[in-house]
């Protein structure tokens, strides 16, 4: 039996699961390749969710995923959510302005956790963000590390770090 898509209005067929909103008794629900994408897009995993559920979320198994393929698949839901983490969307030419310093703004406690994964000074220039990530994701990477499960694990939580200091920053740029 197929899935259909459960985005408004769709009927592609679905193939990815994208998780819910934590109230939800559901853990998941399915979405073809063009919603998770632009699921993903959108999707900002630490809102809402305090630091207790956010050390849950780092520390939980994420059964959600469990039976979906492994990570170096192309349709993994974390394989897209890290490609769309590595397409740049920040504003690069606000930075060069002499006046403008990130550090300058309020960070709240989820972008706060995210510096702290990624090992980052709160506030640190979006490009040096960058560099950090893909440093990590280079050592922590499954095809440099024989498929580990640990490395994975420690990979989406490093993308949904910077996942969430990029929609943070976007946001703070732009206005
Ligand atoms: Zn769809």
């Amino acid at each position: 039996m197929k899935n259909i898509c459960d985005w408004n209005n769709c009927s592609n067929e679905a193939e990815y699961k994208a998780p819910i909103e934590k109230d939800n008794s559901r853990k998941y629900r399915m979405l073809c390749l063009k919603h998770v994408k632009e699921f993903n897009k959108n999707w900002n995993y630490f809102e809402g969710m305090n630091d207790m559920q956010i050390c849950e979320f780092i520390k939980a198994d994420m059964t959600w995923h469990k039976q979906t393929q492994s990570f170096s698949s192309s349709d993994n839901f974390f394989k897209i959510l890290w490609n769309n983490a590595l397409n740049d969307e920040v504003n690069k030419n606000k930075f060069k302005d002499q006046n403008f310093n990130m550090r300058q703004f309020k960070f709240d406690h989820n972008d706060i956790k995210a510096f702290s994964i990624l090992g980052l000074s709160i506030g640190i220039g979006w490009e040096k963000v960058q560099v950090k990530f893909k440093k990590l994701v280079k050592k922590f990477h499954p095809d440099m590390n024989l498929g580990n499960k640990k490395f994975e694990d420690k990979l989406k939580v490093i993308t949904l770090a910077y996942t969430q200091l990029k929609n943070t920053y976007k946001v703070k740029i732009d206005n």
